[in-house]
């Protein structure tokens, strides 16, 4: 482990959020990591993080809401997308930005949850979402990322379960490598969801 791994964790603060939730938040020498009540499409921060499906064509849950809020270039780009590098669509476990429209971010970063089974242990695929999406994240130079709880929704990951894979997973990354994102927001839908991340990152 590099020396920046040790450093998460070290100073718990509390946050007053836009939303006006007080939230526990993290960080390490250069990424506060945080979790607030809210709805992403109203967050202003350089990429949005969709949890989106294979198609990239649209659904429900905050899939729905992203482009409904964002517009129909959002879809365009997809479909683009769809026309080009990704005709059989986006695997589970990776991550592919687009424009973020009329939403107040610079890109909204497409990300496909695995859909929670009881037989099979998905929880990889679901921690390759995280990692995929800040290498994406990277990759643009934002600074500031939101993520909602993918595949938590419709997908049927239980919240804990879900909280806990989602924030693990962001320490370990940021932890690997220096400089930006300097934010990390985990944003919720309702309380439940909001003590599961929270909970999560008191750990
Ligand atoms: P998935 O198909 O990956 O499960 P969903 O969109 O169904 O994705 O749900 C993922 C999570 O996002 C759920 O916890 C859901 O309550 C939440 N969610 C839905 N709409 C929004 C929104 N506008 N902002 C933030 N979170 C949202």
């Amino acid at each position: 482990r590099r020396a920046g791994a040790a450093l998460i964790g070290d100073a718990a603060a509390f946050a007053r959020t836009r939303s006006g939730a007080s939230a526990p938040s993290w960080r390490n020498r250069v990424t506060t990591l945080e979790a607030v009540l809210g709805d992403i499409t109203r967050e202003h921060v350089d990429a949005i993080v969709n949890a989106a499906n294979s198609s990239l064509l649209g659904g429900g849950g905050v899939d729905g809401a992203i482009h409904r809020a964002g517009g129909p270039a959002i879809l365009a780009e997809c479909r683009r997308l769809r026309e080009t590098t990704l005709p059989q669509g986006l695997p589970a476990g990776d991550a592919v930005a687009t424009t973020a429209g009329r939403l107040d971010a610079r890109w909204v970063i497409h990300t496909v949850g695995p859909v929670h089974s009881r037989r099979e242990d998905r929880s990889a695929t679901l921690a390759s979402c995280y990692r995929r999406s800040l290498a994406v994240a990277r990759e643009l130079g934002a600074q500031s990322v939101a993520f909602p709880a993918v595949s938590a929704g419709v997908y049927g990951w239980p919240m804990d379960d879900a909280a806990r894979i989602a924030v693990e997973t962001v320490r370990e990354e940021l932890a690997e490598r220096d400089g930006p994102p300097t934010l990390v927001r985990f944003v919720l839908f309702g309380e439940p969801a909001l003590r599961e991340f929270q909970a999560a990152l008191g750990r």
